[in-house]
């Protein structure tokens, strides 16, 4: 299964990202992990992303492009696999059918967050990340046990440079003027499936797993 999560930052589409590559046996593909780990270890793709990044503004696509056609390439996508945050422009999503054009595959899916703004700044603002091993609570929503402390490795909790209130309203631009008009490009496809966002974790998946559950091969 070949699958596509759009949606705005906040949406969730991480958390859910985790529990469908679980149960759907697809490894799960993240530009921003992949451009956050390159940061952190300080590689030249990392150097270049992170001025972009820090503002909330796009990678350019030619960057993101290239990690992703490489990444998918790899042996444990041949059964499929899950897109996180990409594609976010049209160029991109043109990128992509290409490539799935050339090995005679395509999309079975796009699920569309649906949530609106308030709620996402409300997510926003309460999100933490693991500096050691990367891992999302939400201060609000999903605290860890112990206040600033990692529940998996220990680590020290901090907000993400780009979830600080400039950066998120950054973002937001951005993902309505570039990446929301792939809503148009995919429902044309018709291969669209518009997910509410809201609710608990468990109600969410429920919710993709009814949408994935009609005409998609495993
Ligand atoms: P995310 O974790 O998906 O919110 O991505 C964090 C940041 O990484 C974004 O705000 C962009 O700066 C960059 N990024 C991630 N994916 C892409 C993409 N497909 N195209 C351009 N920039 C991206």
């Amino acid at each position: 299964m070949r699958l596509v999560l759009l949606g705005p930052p906040g949406a969730g589409k991480g958390t859910q990202a985790l529990l469908i590559s679980e149960k759907y046996g697809i490894p799960h593909i993240s530009t921003g992990d992949i451009l956050r780990e390159a940061v952190k270890q300080g590689t030249s793709l990392g150097q270049k992303a992170q001025e972009y990044m820090n503002k909330g503004e796009l990678v350019p696509d030619e960057i993101v492009i290239g990690i992703v056609v490489e990444r998918i390439q790899q042996p444990d996508c041949n059964n499929g696999f899950m897109l996180d945050g990409f594609p976010r422009t049209v160029v991109q999503a043109e990128a992509l059918d290409e490539e799935l054009r050339k090995r005679k595959q395509e999309l079975d899916a796009v699920l569309s967050f649906e949530v609106d703004e308030d709620e996402i700044v409300r997510r926003i603002s309460g999100r933490r990340i693991c500096e050691k091993c990367g891992a999302v609570y939400n201060i609000n929503t999903e605290p860890t046990t112990k206040k600033e402390v990692c529940d998996q490795c220990g680590g020290k909790l901090i907000t993400r440079p780009d979830d600080e209130p400039e950066a998120v309203r950054r973002r937001l631009q951005v993902y309505k003027s570039q990446t929301e008009p792939l809503i148009n490009y995919y429902k044309q496809k018709s291969i669209l499936k518009p997910i509410k966002a809201v609710g608990t974790v468990e109600e969410i998946f429920s919710r993709i797993e009814k949408a994935l559950g009609e005409g998609v091969p495993s």
